[in-house]
């Protein structure tokens, strides 16, 4: 499947980028990252495919904390990115029951 190239967080969009290294501040290497400023997200394409899928989540989660000006720390982003990777994979009828009209 096509990775994404845009998600929606709290009802603002942001653009999702693939790229080959994101630098950290202290220049070392990250998996990911969020500007909610630029509206945006870049996830390391030299991952694997399931550590890009859970580096997005991760991403999107901090998108969707700051649009809702919830001061997460980044050991609270850490744990939802396990709680909803684990009830995504582990619960397809679930995901489709929430998304059910
Ligand atoms: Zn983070």
């Amino acid at each position: 499947m096509t990775p994404p190239k845009r998600v929606k967080a709290a009802g603002t969009y942001y653009t999702v980028e693939y790229v080959e290294r994101i630098e950290a501040d202290d220049g070392g290497e990250l998996a990911g990252d969020c500007l909610g400023s630029a509206q945006r997200i870049r996830v390391s394409s030299t991952q694997g495919t399931d550590r890009q899928k859970s580096t997005l989540l991760h991403e999107t989660i901090h998108a969707i904390a700051d649009e809702l000006n919830y001061d997460w720390p980044e050991g609270l982003v850490l744990q939802a990115e396990r709680v909803f990777w684990l009830m995504a994979r582990d619960n397809p009828g679930l995901i489709r029951y929430i998304r059910s009209k």
